[in-house]
């Protein structure tokens, strides 16, 4: 059986009119994805906090800090939620040097051959339809 305290805190924005919702939950932060990949969807990350109130007086109550990696879920208490800050600080520090990187980067690129790139195309797909009909030895 569930007991769920009566009073939320202020930032839980769970439905607890549903007798499985056990966790106080707020609201998602997330960071979105610039732009679109075919193999991934959702956010790059996204964290919410939680606390588990399922049966308190049993088994007390256990909050964390849930965040999504898309790869796995991560529950964190306050000392893995300053090491991932100081790991996303030091991240976002080295992905603007990047960013200068790529700017300097791109004014050097060169535009594709339309053309030629349709050729070398046509010239894999007979090297692979070639290989695909030779005869196995
Ligand atoms: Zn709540």
């Amino acid at each position: 059986m569930t007991e769920t305290p009566d009073a939320c805190p202020l930032w839980c924005a769970a439905d607890h009119s549903d007798p499985d919702q056990v966790w106080h939950t707020s609201r998602d932060i997330q960071v979105p994805a610039p732009g679109t990949a075919a193999d991934t969807s959702g956010p790059l990350l996204s964290a919410a906090l939680t606390t588990a109130i399922d049966l308190p007086h049993v088994f007390g109550t256990r909050s964390r800090l849930v965040v999504d990696t898309g790869r796995g879920v991560l529950e964190l208490d306050v000392a893995q939620t300053d090491q991932l800050i100081a790991n996303l600080t030091r991240f976002t520090t080295r992905l603007h040097n990047l960013r200068a990187l790529l700017a300097v980067a791109v004014e050097s690129d060169i535009p594709g051959d339309q053309a030629a790139i349709e050729q070398w195309h046509r010239e894999f797909d007979a090297r692979i339809a070639a290989r695909d009909h030779a005869p196995q030895t």
